[in-house]
């Protein structure tokens, strides 16, 4: 096998979701969006509609309906980009639950699709999707003789325990929502960390379940081997990969490994990446290119066959740094050419 092998644990990415709905103590609905943050949404969300999620987030009606088909019936869908136009046979179809995030967006929903299930996205500053509060006072009434299953909003900075704005938010989605006896979402992964002021009637964790952002009990869900194709030795003074960016500074021994930035291995990593072969740290060296990392092995004993990207030495987090990004991007930006298992 020349490529690299990723194995997704679905059993970590389960004890994931249940250390998280124990913190939070509500319900909790997994995020699957960009299929499963890239480590495939059937497999993932049949595991976690296995152990028990019965609401499930998507970004897009088209996410909707690959779900639909990987959980059959009964899992409730909610769309966070709402109801756009061209969306209405796919949520009718699918029985999706759109976000609707403007007016234009209920009146599409109830006039296209009168009474199937939506819930409202509210603006609370990120300025990003929902309504703000002048639209939502304007529609208020009219979207609640409907009945709408959820009132959510999203926080900007949640990952910042101190940053003002979540205070900020969760003061105006209160003031936006209070009183109106109808179930409320605000945190993600970040916001459940948070505390229960934040965690409402619901919480919506994405990363957290696919090994980004710590929390206790937090479990690696990726692991990501990658075969060495080629050795090198190198005398003093001579060079390795685009650039000569790399100089042996003493009789070395490089490992080609069969992984670039086509893999997702951005090359932004370049210079800073380090993979494992077990328990030890093994540099990169040079840059990465589209389809090799160049490894400096001289320290090890014996060849090896193949070196570890992310695993338990080495998080998507920690990688993330590497590269100037974050896990999020790590994660949806592994690519396919590697050999996939999921394993429970
Ligand atoms: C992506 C997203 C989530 C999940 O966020 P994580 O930080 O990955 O837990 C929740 N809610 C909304 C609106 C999102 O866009």
């Amino acid at each position: 096998m020349a490529t690299g092998r990723l194995s997704i644990d679905l059993s970590a990415i389960v004890a994931n979701w249940q250390a998280l709905s124990a913190l939070a103590r509500v319900d909790s609905a997994p995020v699957v969006k960009a299929d499963a943050y890239g480590l495939g949404i059937a497999p993932v969300a049949r595991a976690l509609a296995n152990a028990g999620a019965r609401t499930f987030f998507v970004a897009y009606a088209e996410e909707g309906q690959a779900l639909r088909r990987a959980l059959g019936p009964g899992p409730q869908i909610n769309v966070l980009s709402g109801h756009m136009d061209g969306d209405a046979r796919a949520i009718g179809e699918a029985s999706l639950t759109p976000m609707l995030n403007s007016v234009d967006q209920l009146m599409r929903h109830l006039e296209s699709l009168p009474g199937q299930p939506f819930g409202i996205q509210l603006d609370t500053g990120m300025n990003r999707l929902g309504m703000e509060w002048s639209e939502w006072a304007a529609v208020a009434e009219i979207a609640l003789a409907q009945a709408p299953v959820l009132l959510m909003s999203h926080l900007a900075c949640a990952d910042e325990a101190d940053h003002p704005m979540n205070a900020y938010q969760l003061d105006l989605f209160r003031q936006m929502t209070d009183g109106l006896n109808v179930p409320r979402s605000l945190a993600a992964t970040g916001g459940i960390l948070l505390g229960p002021d934040y965690h409402f009637d619901l919480v919506r964790p994405g990363v957290g379940l696919f090994g980004g952002l710590p929390f206790e009990h937090a479990r690696p869900v990726v692991r990501l081997d990658l075969p060495v194709i080629q050795f090198r030795d190198l005398q003093p003074g001579e060079v390795a990969g685009y650039g000569n960016t790399w100089q042996a500074t003493r009789p070395s021994r490089l490992a080609t490994v069969s992984a670039g930035y086509a893999d997702g291995i951005l090359r932004s990593a370049s210079h800073k990446l380090t993979l494992w072969h077990g328990d030890t740290p093994i540099p990169a060296v040079g840059r990465v290119s589209m389809d090799l990392i160049i490894a400096d092995v001289t320290d090890l004993a014996e060849d090896p066959q193949a070196l570890t990207l992310l695993g338990p030495q080495q998080t998507v987090d920690q990688l993330a740094q590497a590269a100037g990004t974050i896990g999020y991007e790590v994660l949806t930006s592994l690519g396919p050419r590697y050999a996939r298992s999921h394993v429970e």
